[in-house]
């Protein structure tokens, strides 16, 4: 089969790849992007993505850079506080809360959040019009031999492409990082997110609230209102097996449940959606970079759903990439490029990671001292103000 030739093959189709593609086709280069797992845009589909994702500013500013945030936006809650509320035993009892609000750091929300279904489902309707961008989903990253010039890859089907540079946005289990050699070191805490959505009757005021306890944080962003009711996107860690029996559980009872784990501060909670699990991990690539190769998004790394950390971050991966790429439009996958991407990105990488680790680490700890400190650590953050600022800005990605 004749070899074709793009400038940037991107491996992956999921939320990370796609805003790759769009924001690299925008700014000129020639993509294709492979998956071999076609995309589902629907809530209530089956396979359907269940998380939402609470765009911090960067993130924004990325996506507004090109336009595509204008297809979003009308589908997006502003996040204008974060309530931590720090609670103990079964049924749950409330002993602290502390409202962050956007205000204090300026006149714009903490982020915006969107259902994954949603946004993919908008980003593949920009990409329609993409002249330079072709999506080639049922079509699998199989294998790479890279040159000082070109990094040839083999696809599904037995397309082979020549590419200047390849974008490994295939996820934790990455298969171009595994053909360049990448290791990973992964941290594993017996711990599952449950991720669904619920309606309530007490409306969420466009606070996000995180109720930590024993098992892993609950986690409730705002939604649009369905069906005439407040709704929320949860995100409720466990034990692995007390998330399965969760997940399997009849929805009457999953729903007192939930209510109880909520503790009560929206009222009874209504499901509204199927239910997914996720494994719960932090991993990290031992490298960023490799000949004709940059990995983003949980290719590099993968958080604890905590403090809307993950897909955020991954956009800061592209953001630099695609900067230090702009700068050499001729080669974006030469190697100062990369080695650039790589000092760009490890430290904040690295820092984010442990952060998240230890946080969750704290935040699931059923243990007397533990569930002191994380109170202890609660109110000492937020009442001092300077130090609360510090925290709430460098959770959205500044310093
Ligand atoms: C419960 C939960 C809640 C979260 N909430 C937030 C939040 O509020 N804010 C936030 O910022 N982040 C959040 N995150 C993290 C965020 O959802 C993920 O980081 C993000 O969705 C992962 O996107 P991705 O594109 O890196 O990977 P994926 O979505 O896993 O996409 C990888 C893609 O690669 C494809 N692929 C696999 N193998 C190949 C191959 N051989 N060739 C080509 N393609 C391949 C797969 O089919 C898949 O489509 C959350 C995570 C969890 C678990």
């Amino acid at each position: 089969m004749a070899r074709e030739t793009v400038d940037i093959l991107i491996s992956g189709g999921g939320l990370a790849g796609l805003i790759s593609a769009a924001v690299f086709g925008h700014a000129g280069w020639s993509v294709l992007l492979v998956d071999p797992a076609p995309p589902v845009t629907e809530g209530d589909a089956e396979g359907s993505d269940l998380r939402s994702t609470a765009f911090l500013r960067p993130a924004r500013d990325l996506m507004a850079g090109i336009g595509l945030w204008d297809a979003l936006a009308p589908h997006a809650t502003p996040l204008d506080v974060l309530e931590a509320v720090d609670s103990t035993g079964w049924p749950p009892e409330v002993r602290e809360r502390r409202a962050f609000r956007a205000s204090d750091l300026g006149p714009d929300p903490f982020g915006w959040n969107l259902m994954n279904w949603l946004t993919r489902r908008e980003v593949l309707r920009v990409l329609a019009e993409a002249p330079r961008v072709e999506l080639a989903y049922g079509t699998a990253f199989q294998g790479m031999l890279t040159r000082t010039g070109e990094a040839i890859v083999t696809l599904s089907g037995g397309r082979r492409v020549s590419a200047r540079l390849v974008i490994g946005a295939d996820g934790r289990n990455s298969a171009v990082r595994q053909a360049a050699g990448i290791g990973a070191d992964t941290r594993r805490y017996g711990q599952k997110a449950l991720a669904f959505t619920v309606t309530h009757p007490v409306p969420h005021e466009n606070v996000s609230t995180e109720i930590y306890n024993q098992g892993g944080a609950f986690t409730m962003v705002p939604l649009p209102d369905q069906n005439g009711r407040p709704a929320s996107a949860i995100v409720w860690m466990n034990p692995g097996p007390k998330v399965l029996a969760l997940a399997g559980m009849e929805q009457a009872g999953f729903e007192a449940e939930a209510t109880e784990r909520s503790c009560h501060l929206f009222g009874p909670l209504t499901l509204e959606s199927a239910r997914n699990v996720w494994p719960v991990i932090t991993q990290t690539a031992e490298r960023l970079t490799a000949e004709r190769t940059a990995l983003v998004a949980e290719a590099a790394h993968v958080l604890p759903p905590i403090g809307a950390q993950g897909l955020n971050t991954s956009l800061h991966d592209v953001a630099s990439l695609l900067a230090l790429a702009c700068d050499a439009p001729d080669d974006p996958g030469a190697a100062p490029v990369l080695a650039a991407y790589a000092r760009s990105r490890e430290r904040d990488i690295a820092a984010r990671a442990a952060v998240i680790d230890l946080f969750n680490r704290v935040c699931r700890s059923g243990a007397a001292p533990v569930q002191a400190i994380r109170r202890t650590g609660l109110k000492a953050i937020y009442d001092l103000a300077p130090v609360r600022r510090r925290v709430m800005k460098a959770g959205l990605g500044g310093a």
